[in-house]
């Protein structure tokens, strides 16, 4: 089933665990040190470190939906 990833900017409190997880889908903003969404649709692929980093996420700022296909 396809899904989506969704980041709550003001939840997060920079740990970078959603990077260790899934590097090809996080980035991370050493700016504002608040992790950076690259892959809003992640591939089938990549759905285990998809959640894995949203599991991982201590702050729960990261929300896996699973969406059906029209
Ligand atoms: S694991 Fe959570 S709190 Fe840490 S950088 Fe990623 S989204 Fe932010």
């Amino acid at each position: 089933m396809a899904y989506k990833l969704a980041l709550d900017a003001d939840k997060c409190r920079g740990y970078a665990n959603c990077l260790i997880e899934a590097p090809e889908i996080w980035d991370f903003d050493e700016d504002t040190d608040t992790a950076v969404l690259r892959l809003e649709h992640p591939s089938q692929g990549l759905r285990a470190k998809a959640e894995a980093s949203a599991r991982g996420c201590p702050a729960g700022a990261i929300t896996l939906v699973d969406q059906e296909r029209p």
